[in-house]
């Protein structure tokens, strides 16, 4: 079957646990999947925690980032490295599922070229299923996705001055 591009945007929170949901039950039909995580890089979660746990010849998962684009690193350089490793699994025929989390911060800040991430995804691997998550997704990259999902903040408790919090969100 021909794999779909879904993308995960928008304001409120919900975007990458939405395809960490979607990981675990493509991992109950035993599909081969890859999460590469871009962006958030030494700050440590508890999907990474699971995730590690879970690597095996069936689970590909791999961060390459090093933490919001205010902090100083080589965010670029980063994201490139991430990027060259998406665009090897994207035409892999041994992969059902591809999840690229926080990609479309990446495209939003420039740090790739959205012309070039638009190719690789229209020329992947035909029956390959990828799932784009993070905020400010560029249209151009939403207008060739089969889905398109905006996840809007009616309430976040960052409102009334609260912190994240562990096991709700890293
Ligand atoms: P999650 O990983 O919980 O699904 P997300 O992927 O939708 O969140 P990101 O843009 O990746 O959200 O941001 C991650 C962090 O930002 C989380 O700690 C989350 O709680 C926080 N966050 C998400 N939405 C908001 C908001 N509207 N206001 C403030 N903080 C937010
Ligand atoms: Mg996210």
């Amino acid at each position: 079957m021909t794999g779909l591009l879904l993308n995960i945007t928008g304001n409120g929170k919900g975007k990458s646990t939405s395809a960490f949901g979607t990981i675990i039950r493509a991992m109950g039909w035993d599909w081969r999947i890859a999460l590469l995580q871009f962006v958030k890089g030494t700050i440590q979660t508890g999907e990474q925690l699971f995730f590690e746990k879970m690597k095996s010849n069936r689970f590909i998962y791999e961060k390459s980032g090093c933490g919001y684009s205010w902090t100083p690193g080589d965010h670029v350089g980063y994201a490139s490295k991430g990027w060259e490793r998406a665009k090897e699994l994207l035409k892999s025929s041994e992969l059902e599922l591809l999840v690229l989390d926080e990609l479309n911060i990446v495209l939003a800040e420039n740090m790739l070229d959205v012309n070039e991430v638009i190719d690789a995804l229209q020329n992947r691997h035909p029956n390959l299923n990828v799932i784009i998550t993070g905020r400010s997704a560029p249209q151009n990259l939403l207008d060739i996705c089969d889905l398109v999902s905006r996840i809007e903040a009616e309430k976040h408790p960052f409102e009334n001055g609260l912190t994240a919090r562990k096991g709700i969100d890293f």
